[in-house]
This record gives structure tokens, C-alpha cells and sequence, in this order.
């Protein structure tokens, strides 16, 4: 019956070991596997626990002797093992360091030493021997330590008593809620300890002791991996949310409140204990809000401290299967965040100069009125813009040209009726957006007429032009329309007397135009496309004595194109230079070639030429390059030239005739030419413009007119030539007035110069 009881429990006991190995084994591999620092020495401690575990299954299962002795040896290495594992896996959980690595090679060492001496056992029979003993009836082979066995032991104690000892002082030393993973384990351990103490004091024969230790390894697997302190995660949470700079209001799924933060009793000026108040004193927050299970909205609240504004988010909390366990709302106080928006708004939509509406902002607005009006409604959208602003800011500086962007802004607040809009476009330019035809043009050019700025004792007329759009297709972009503005605006460039013009799609053609040939004229140049014409000059005797080079555009797609179609273009955007340089060469190479003839050529220069380049060194070059006689040159000059820098220009005219040229006053009489400039002008040549003389309805006084010009001039020494004539009569009238010289389709129109040559100087 013993042997039975007997069997049946070393049966027992094999069985947990061997489920125990098993266990090791599985929670070492996970342990190594897992991503956690901890993870690896964790495992290689739960693979060292393998062997004593084994050893002691042998030791417990064998009836004979070898197995048994197998089973000590392995249980006693794997104990050296499991030692040293246990102190690594330690000093990790309780991130503790080796005091010095000397510390760790000695203990390995001694470690290593002790192996060996348990492995010398099986010569020398020094450290233990085995002895048999009858256990239920049954032999069973058990382990007789000798005194040097002892050395072991003290080993193996000491180290257990480090890494309880370790345990212990962090168990102290940690948190409440820290302590507790370390008590787990240390008293687990003490246990472990004094149970196998009892198996090493009491010599029972069946030593149960490392159910223990595997025991122990397993608990370490569960609390180093999957242990989660809850009540710290719980703690950590109630800390965080009472701290909150947001208000936090939980409700149970009655809707009784039952937590606020610091920050929700404030909100509501309440205490702690004031739970029951809080639905009551939220409601002027939750006015509007939906009676969903999860919501955000925005509030503005009037208190004490005046408006604010709130952002709150309601969410429902449910359980596993969907019922409501209950609720919190977040209530956001966004007022700073508010101000700062709509101070960056206001900053974005007012220019901080003038206060008006910026380019977007005004955009959008018109964009608004727009679309919020009638089909019938017509709308005028204007671009002002300054000319010559930047001179104001060279001249007066940058502060007075802020003085003149404001009284703009204040004049354009005249000028837009209730119900319009305007704002800065940027620079000098402005928007403005009437409706109902409210834009009164006559009105606004009586006020740009007079509209002055004062800059100390001077006032100072500021030019102020406004191209007006009348916005008819709505399906327009704003920016469009005030391109379409700004063509008109454009189209008064140098203009002094008119200060507002209306769009009229011929503008668009013509900004079209002029872009296109523009960008041309330099490849019409150099492909002479460019030509020039020549119209015969001719004396009192009907001989032709020069000609005046007139350009021609040859262009291949728009055909043959006049000088009105490009002159006045390249006039107002300074390209007239480039033209007439060229033009003035044609001439001096047609010179050259004349060489033999006693013939000359009068070209034109526009006043703007002056601006761009020197004019008389130009020349004077040009003639020395084809060495030309000056005199042969006759310069065109017209009135335009003398409106400004009066001395300057006279310096250079002097200059040209010292050099010898023949300087002409073109178009004389078609402007605003007097008699009297004649006589501080120095000139050679007068051409006198019939044009003007062909509208007058009295004959008898354009008769008049030109005989005192002819007479004057040639008092004058300045030798008269009429254009423009058309007829015998004319040709006869002139000549008995004294004219000396004479051009007009009466005599032959501009022609190609081959023609010129054939017909002129064929002879
Ligand atoms: P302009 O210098 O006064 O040239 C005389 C213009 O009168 C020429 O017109 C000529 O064709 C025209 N003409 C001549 N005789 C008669 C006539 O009997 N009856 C009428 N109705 N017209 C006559 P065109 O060639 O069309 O030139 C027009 C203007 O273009 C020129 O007036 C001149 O101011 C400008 N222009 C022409 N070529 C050049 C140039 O190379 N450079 C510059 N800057 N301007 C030029
Ligand atoms: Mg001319
Ligand atoms: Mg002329």
C-alpha cells in the first residue's frame, strides 16, 4: 500500500516538473521574443531554471542510480546558472547597475569556479556523494553533501541575499504604487529561499524545493511583462485631467454629474461637493447644443469679464456592448485664441496705412455685393491709380507720400456712395466698387481736378487717374474686371487735363496692340520689316532737292502699317528710340550712297528721344561712321521737344548746327507753337503744317496766317518749307508768298526709295 502511495506521489511530483520545464520554456522563448528591455534577461533566467528543474525531476523519477547522479549534477550546475541569470534579470527590473564591472567578472568568476569544483565531484567525490535510501518501499537516490559542498551553498546564499536585498530597498524606497511590483517579487523570493532552506536543513528526502523557484520564475514573467499598474494608470489620469487647462465635467449614464476638474468648478464657481449644481449653472453653455451622443459646438457667453468665447465637445462613453456608461464634456475657453484670430483678420483686411480694405479683402467683398444683387443691378468698378507717386516720394519723402495715400483714402470716402466698397490695391493704386450707377464721373473730375496736398508752404497737385469698368457679365472675375479698369486708367498715361476714363472694349484691342507689336519692334529691326519711306522735297523751280525718311512697318502678318499705328505705342513707352536710331541710320547709309548727289535727308526725332539717349552724340556718330556731311542731315524736331528742359534742349540743337546739321521745327502751327518762340529757337528750317490751315473756314485769314509766318521766319533767317501741299494752286500760292521749299502728294506721296532713286535720280 506505502509503495503504492509512494509511487504514486514521485509520479505526482515528476509530472509538475516536467509541466514546469514546459512552462519555462514556453514563457522564456515569449520573454525573449518580447520588445521590452527587460525581455531578454528575463528570458535567459527562465531557460538557466530549466536545468536545476530537470535534474531535480531525475532525482525524483529514477529508481536506479546513474539517472539520479545525472539529475544532481544538473541541478546543481543549473543552480550556478539560474544564480547568475537571477542577478541579471535583477539588476534590470530594478534598473540597478553593476557597481563596477571588477564585480560582475568576479562573481562570474566564483560562479565559474564553482562549477568546475561540482564537476571535479565526479572524480574526486569531494563536494557530495549519492546515497540510497528506501522511500515507500522503494529505492530513492538521494544527494549527501560533504563539507566542501558547503562553499556552493555559501555561494548561492550570498547572491540570493544581493538580489533580495536589492528587491528589498527598492520595495522601500518606491512609491506605493511602485512598491508593490517589487514586493510581488521579494516576497515571493523570500519564501522560495526559506522553503528550499528547510529542504537543505531538514534533509527530506523528496526536495520539492524548485516548484518553488519555478514558481517564482513564472510570477516574474507575469509582473515584468504583463503586469499593468492600474491604479497608477487610474491616479495618473484623475491627476492629468484635474489639471487640465480645459473644463471637464463626467456624468454617470443618469446624467448626474459625478467629477469636475479644477478647472469646471471655476468655470461655474462651484466646490468640489457642488456636483448637484452643475447641470443647472452649464445651461446657458449648452443652449443651441444637439441632444446627440456626441457633439461640439461653439458658444459665446456675456459674464463678468465680458464676452467670451467657448468651445465645447460632449462625448458618450459605452461599454463593451454598446451601453452607455456615461459621459464628459469638455468645455474649451477659446477667447484669447478668438481675439487673436480677429485681430489677424482685421489686420488682414484693413491696410494699416490707410485703414482701407486690402486687394483680397476687397476682392471679396465686391465678390459678396455681387452676388447678393439684382440681375438688373449695374455696378461701376474703378482703378485709381497716382501718376508719378514715386517721384512724390523722392522729392517730398516717403512721410509726405503716406499724407497723399491717405487724404486719397479720405477723398475716395467721397466719392463712394453708402453701398460701395473700396480699398488699396496696393502702392499707389486703388479699388473702388459703386453700385447703381452711382459713380459720377463729371463729379470726380472736378474733385481730382483740385486735389491738392499740402507739403509745408507748397501744395502740391497730385495726379490721380481712374479708369472706370461698367460691370455687366457677372460671371467676370474681379481681377479681370479691374484689369479691364486699368486699361482705361492706362489709356490717360500723360495725361493732364482728364482724370477719369470709361473702358470700352476698342481699349482692350488697342493694349493688345500695343503689347504685341511692342514686343516686336526689336525682330522687326533686325528682319527689316522696318523700312524707310521717302517723300520728295522740292524748291521754288519744282526741283527735288531732299526728302523726308517717314517709317514704314512692313508686317508680315498685319500688313503695311502707317506711323500712326506705332509711333504714338513706342512714344509712350520710351521703344521710339530704338526706331528712330535705326531710322537715322537708313538715312546716313542712303547718304553714303548719295554721295555724288546734292541731295539731303530730314529725319525725325521725337521728344522722347531726348530722355532715352544723347542725341547729338548719336548723330554725330552716325555720320562719322558713314562719313556723311552733316549739312545733308536735316533734323526733325517738333514743338514737344521745348516743353521741358527748355536750355538744355537749346544747348544741344546749338550743338548739332555748330556741328553743322540742319535743324528743323516740324509740324509748326498744328499745336501750340507761337511766333514767338521762333525767335529764341535755334533753327534753320520751319515746316509748316497745312493740315491745319485745310479745316479753317476762312480762306482769306489761313492766307494771312501764312503769309506773316513765311514773312517772319524769313526776316527771321529761318527758311520756310510748307507740307501737306496738295495742289497746283497751293504749290502757286505758297511760291508767291515767299515759301522757299515745299513736300506734299501734290509732288509725290512717301515712296520706297528704290521708287525714289528711279524717279529722282535716274538722270
Ligand atoms: P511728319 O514728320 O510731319 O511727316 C509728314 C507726314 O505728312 C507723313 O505722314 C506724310 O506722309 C504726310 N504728308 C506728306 N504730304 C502730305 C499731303 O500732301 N497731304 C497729307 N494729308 N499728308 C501728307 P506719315 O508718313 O504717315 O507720318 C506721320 C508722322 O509720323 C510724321 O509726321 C512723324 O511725326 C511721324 N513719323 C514718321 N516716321 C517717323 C520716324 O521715323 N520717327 C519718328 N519719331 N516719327 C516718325
Ligand atoms: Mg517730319
Ligand atoms: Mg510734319
Amino acid at each position: 500500500m506505502a509503495w503504492v502511495f509512494g509511487m504514486t506521489i514521485r509520479l505526482g511530483f515528476s509530472l509538475i516538473f516536467m509541466v514546469l520545464s514546459v512552462a519555462l520554456a514556453v514563457c522564456g522563448a515569449v520573454a525573449l521574443r518580447s520588445k521590452k528591455e527587460i525581455g531578454v534577461p528575463l528570458g535567459r533566467m527562465l531557460f538557466c531554471l530549466i536545468p536545476p528543474v530537470v535534474g531535480n525531476l531525475l532525482i525524483i523519477a529514477s529508481a536506479t542510480e546513474l539517472p539520479a547522479t545525472i539529475g544532481c549534477y544538473l541541478y546543481y550546475v543549473g543552480i550556478n546558472f539560474t544564480v547568475f541569470g537571477l542577478l541579471r534579470y535583477t539588476l534590470t527590473y530594478c534598473k540597478v547597475d553593476w557597481v563596477s564591472d571588477r564585480l560582475r567578472v568576479f562573481v562570474l568568476s566564483l560562479l565559474g569556479l564553482d562549477i568546475l569544483q561540482l564537476l571535479c565531484n565526479i572524480f574526486f567525490h569531494h563536494a557530495f556523494g549519492i546515497e540510497r535510501i528506501e522511500l515507500y518501499g522503494r529505492p530513492y537516490y538521494r544527494m549527501v553533501p560533504y563539507l566542501p559542498q558547503n562553499l556552493h551553498r555559501v555561494l548561492v546564499y550570498s547572491l540570493l541575499f544581493a538580489v533580495v536585498a536589492v528587491f528589498f530597498t527598492k520595495m522601500l524606497h518606491s512609491s506605493r504604487i511602485h512598491a508593490r511590483r517589487y514586493a510581488v517579487i521579494f516576497f515571493t523570493l523570500v519564501v522560495v529561499i526559506l522553503w528550499c532552506t528547510f529542504y537543505v536543513v531538514s534533509r527530506t528526502p523528496l526536495d520539492r524545493s524548485m516548484i518553488g523557484y519555478a514558481f517564482f520564475g513564472l510570477m516574474a514573467f507575469y509582473f515584468s511583462l504583463y503586469y499593468k499598474p492600474v491604479r497608477l494608470l487610474n491616479r495618473i489620469m484623475v491627476d492629468i485631467s484635474a489639471e487640465l487647462p480645459d473644463a471637464l465635467y463626467f456624468f454617470d449614464d443618469a446624467g448626474t454629474c459625478i467629477w469636475m476638474n479644477k478647472e469646471g468648478m471655476q468655470l461655474l464657481r462651484l466646490s468640489a461637493g457642488d456636483l448637484d449644481a452643475v447641470p443647472e449653472r452649464l445651461k446657458p453653455y449648452l443652449a443651441g447644443s444637439q441632444e446627440t451622443d456626441n457633439w461640439t459646438s461653439d458658444v459665446e457667453v456675456e459674464n463678468e469679464k465680458g464676452k467670451r468665447y467657448y468651445h465645447l465637445e460632449r462625448r458618450t462613453i459605452r461599454d463593451g456592448r454598446g451601453r452607455i456608461d456615461g459621459a464628459f464634456l469638455n468645455v474649451r475657453d477659446d477667447t484669447q485664441a478668438r481675439l487673436k484670430l480677429m485681430q489677424e483678420e482685421q489686420r488682414a483686411r484693413h491696410d494699416e496705412l490707410t485703414g482701407l480694405f486690402t486687394r483680397p479683402y476687397l476682392y471679396h467683398r465686391i465678390r459678396e455685393l455681387m452676388a447678393g444683387a439684382g440681375r438688373g443691378e449695374v455696378y461701376d468698378l474703378v482703378f485709381a491709380n497716382v501718376s508719378g507717386f514715386k517721384l512724390v516720394n523722392d522729392i517730398f519723402g516717403t512721410a509726405f507720400g503716406d499724407k497723399v495715400l491717405q487724404k486719397i483714402a479720405a477723398l475716395l470716402g467721397e466719392i463712394v456712395p453708402a453701398g460701395g466698397v473700396y480699398g488699396r490695391l496696393g502702392g499707389d493704386t486703388f479699388g473702388l466698387f459703386v453700385p447703381d450707377r452711382a459713380f459720377d464721373a463729371e463729379r470726380v473730375e472736378a474733385l481730382l481736378k483740385d486735389f491738392t496736398v499740402s507739403a509745408g508752404d507748397v501744395e502740391y497737385h497730385v495726379l490721380i487717374h481712374m479708369g472706370a469698368y461698367e460691370v455687366r457679365e457677372r460671371g467676370l472675375d474681379v481681377s479681370v474686371m479691374f484689369d479691364r479698369a486699368r486699361i482705361a486708367c492706362a489709356s490717360l498715361q500723360n495725361d493732364y487735363h482728364t482724370h477719369v476714363a470709361r473702358y470700352d472694349d476698342a481699349m482692350r484691342v488697342n493694349m493688345v496692340w500695343e503689347q504685341q507689336i511692342t514686343g516686336e519692334l526689336h525682330n522687326a529691326i533686325k528682319t527689316r520689316q522696318i523700312i524707310p519711306y521717302l517723300q520728295p522735297l522740292v524748291d521754288v523751280s519744282g526741283r527735288v532737292v531732299g526728302a523726308e525718311a517717314l517709317v514704314r512697318w512692313n508686317h508680315p502678318e498685319h500688313g503695311f502699317l502707317a506711323p500712326y499705328r506705332f509711333v504714338p505705342i513706342f512714344e509712350r513707352n520710351g521703344m521710339i528710340a530704338e526706331l528712330d536710331r535705326y531710322m537715322w541710320r537708313c538715312a546716313c547709309e542712303q547718304l553714303a550712297e548719295w554721295r555724288d548727289r546734292d541731295l539731303f535727308i530730314s529725319v525725325n526725332i521725337s521728344p522722347k528721344d531726348f530722355y532715352f539717349m544723347d542725341v547729338a552724340a548719336e548723330i554725330k556718330a552716325l555720320t562719322r561712321e558713314y562719313d556723311v556731311d552733316p549739312a545733308r542731315l536735316c533734323i526733325e524736331i517738333t514743338e514737344g521737344v521745348m516743353i521741358s528742359d527748355v536750355e538744355n534742349k537749346i544747348r544741344i540743337l546749338d550743338d548739332l548746327r555748330d556741328a553743322g546739321f540742319v535743324v528743323e521745327m516740324d509740324d509748326f502751327g498744328s499745336g501750340y507753337s507761337s511766333l514767338n518762340m521762333l525767335k529764341n529757337m535755334p533753327i534753320d528750317v520751319i515746316k509748316i503744317d497745312m493740315v491745319f490751315l485745310r479745316n479753317a473756314e476762312d480762306d482769306v485769314k489761313s492766307g494771312k496766317i501764312l503769309q506773316n509766318i513765311i514773312h517772319m521766319s524769313t526776316d527771321l533767317n529761318i527758311v520756310p518749307l510748307t507740307e501737306g501741299v496738295e495742289t497746283k494752286k497751293q504749290y502757286d500760292d505758297l511760291t508767291q508768298m515767299g515759301c522757299k521749299l515745299f513736300q506734299g502728294y501734290y509732288f509725290a506721296k512717301p515712296m520706297p526709295v528704290g521708287d525714289f532713286e528711279a524717279h529722282y535720280l535716274a538722270a
